[in-house]
């Protein structure tokens, strides 16, 4: 289907432009805007209010005063006004799609992955908003007992990035609602168009006024600092870069908040002889191309059993340079611009520093001239294995391939990374399956699949990839409190 500029125009005119403070949608407190930007054409999309301090603590007053009775409402209707948003989003599928494209730049076949995976933490969180169990036990000394109780964590301050628009902020408001926690939702600035769709239909489900807050700002640290500054926070889930998260780490320690940290990854792709090539060629194209390799599960660093590394190699470039660059809105676009120049030239600083270190591009290894912030899909061969693309997060469309000889020194190479979110693993040996993802130090390990990602799963890293997890029956603990109520012995009365 050809996406006119009309239908563009149409759809960018639906999505709210304001502030969602206590239910309505205003303006900025001092009259201030910014600009989203389309990455494929530099053009502006839209202007939206851009959230001051003094909205922050709006907004925060509203999640404030609407927790305790949000609180109590029934675990049922939570989930109901969670299934009936999945069900809209479902029915809007389409614009909340093109809305993704626009903004972020993936091919709208990614953004209708998008949008499935994205709205399954609302169908996910609206069947365990029921489910949160407590416990009741005897102690061990057989009189008094023990009453365990979950209740919501309280206002909650959630932070997004800008790579993955719907589920970035799905998987945090999701197993909120859920929980009973009332929130401020600060969207990145450069993809918040998607967010504020999202919370116009949240609203139309039914969500009380204040339960959810949204501040798009064009200043992070001007919503976030004040909000965490104030006692009535309880909790700041974050997603983004392991840089931000730890600053927020220490803004979050004067008030000891709660937190949930999902920050960069450093993926490696294992590969071992006996695994089927192509199935892991197929495997490796999704886990580096995904969103143009910017996510954070992206493989970062391709690990092949020597003997079977040139063929892997050729395969791999192959299928790479059989890529379309393009507009996502382009039928034909198989990979969509990066997010700005800046991301664009830091992927080709680092490419550039490789290709002198010694490695060589099989395919690709520049940006493309004209209009957009593209880089070529590239495979790098002979990569030294010191050098700066194996310890960076590239966010882009490359792929550096090293060599192992042994299956220790695989395991030595994988872990050689102060990340540890996802990695994977190619092989057709279940016992080697056992044995290296138990000694892999990441979050997630991907054996035989390229992609992982799912909302009844445990997504979240060790070391310094973060802190919780998001989606599972672990994500809505995320937003809940153990309370203990110590009984006195019913029979000593
Ligand atoms: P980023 O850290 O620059 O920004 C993330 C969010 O934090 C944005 O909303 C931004 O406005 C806000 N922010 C930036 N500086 C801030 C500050 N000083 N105080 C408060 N908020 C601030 O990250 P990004 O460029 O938007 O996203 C890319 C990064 O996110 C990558 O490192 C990627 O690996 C990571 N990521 C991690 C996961 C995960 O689940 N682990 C998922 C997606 C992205």
């Amino acid at each position: 289907m050809t996406i006119t500029p009309e239908r563009e125009a149409e759809l960018l005119a639906s999505v709210p432009t304001g502030l969602l403070i206590n239910g309505e949608w205003r303006d900025a407190s001092d009259g201030g805007t910014f600009d989203v930007h389309d990455p494929a054409t530099g053009k502006v999309l839209a202007t939206l209010a851009s959230a001051t301090s003094d909205d922050a603590m709006a907004a925060l007053d509203a999640a404030d005063a609407a927790q305790a009775s949000w609180a109590r409402t029934a675990p049922r209707e939570r989930g109901e006004i969670l299934r009936r948003a999945f069900d809209l989003i479902q029915e809007r599928a389409e614009d909340f799609a093109l809305l993704m494209t626009l903004e972020m730049g993936k091919p709208l076949a990614e953004a209708r992955g998008e949008v499935t995976y994205g709205s399954e933490f609302l169908r996910w969180f609206s069947e365990e908003a029921v489910r949160d169990y407590g416990r009741y036990l005897t102690t061990p000394e057989g009189k008094n007992k023990i009453l365990v109780q979950r209740k919501p964590v309280g206002p909650c301050l959630l932070i997004t990035p800008w790579n993955f628009p719907l589920a970035m902020a799905t998987r945090k408001v999701g197993p909120a609602v859920a929980a009973g926690c009332t929130m401020v939702l600060k969207p990145a600035k450069l993809t918040p168009l998607t967010s504020q769709l999202f919370a116009a239909t949240m609203m139309e489900a039914g969500l009380p006024a204040g339960v959810l807050n949204v501040t798009s700002s064009k200043s992070a640290s001007g919503i976030s600092g004040p909000i965490m500054q104030d006692p009535r926070l309880r909790k700041v889930s974050f997603t983004g870069s392991t840089p931000v998260g730890k600053q927020l780490l220490k803004d979050a320690a004067d008030n000891v908040l709660r937190t949930s940290m999902e920050l960069g990854g450093n993926a490696p792709f294992l590969v071992f002889a006996d695994a089927d090539l192509d199935k892991a060629v197929e495997g490796a194209m999704a886990a580096k191309m995904r969103n143009m390799g910017e996510a954070c599960t992206a493989a970062n660093r391709f690990l092949v059993e020597k003997s079977v590394a040139a063929d892997f190699t050729a395969k791999f470039a192959q299928a790479m340079g059989d890529l379309k660059l393009g507009r996502g809105t382009e039928d034909s676009s198989t990979v969509g611009p990066l997010i700005d120049g800046g991301a664009r030239d830091d992927v080709h600083a680092l490419v550039t520093a490789a290709i002198e270190a010694g490695a060589e591009a099989v395919t690709g290894g520049a940006p493309r001239e004209g209009d957009g912030y593209f880089y070529q899909p590239t495979v790098l061969s002979n990569v030294p294995n010191d050098a700066e693309i194996l310890r960076s997060e590239i966010f882009g469309p490359v792929a550096p391939v090293t060599t192992f000889e042994t299956e220790e020194e695989a395991i030595q190479l994988a872990n050689a990374s102060e990340y540890g979110l996802a990695s994977y693993l190619y092989t057709a040996d279940y016992n080697r399956m056992f044995r290296v993802s138990e000694q892999l130090e990441f979050g997630m390990v991907g054996f035989n699949a390229g992609v992982i990602s799912n909302a009844a799963a445990p997504f979240g890293g060790v070391k310094q990839s973060g802190l919780g997890r998001e989606g599972g029956s672990e994500g809505i603990a995320e937003y809940t409190t153990a309370q203990y109520i110590g009984i006195a012995d019913p029979y000593a009365v």
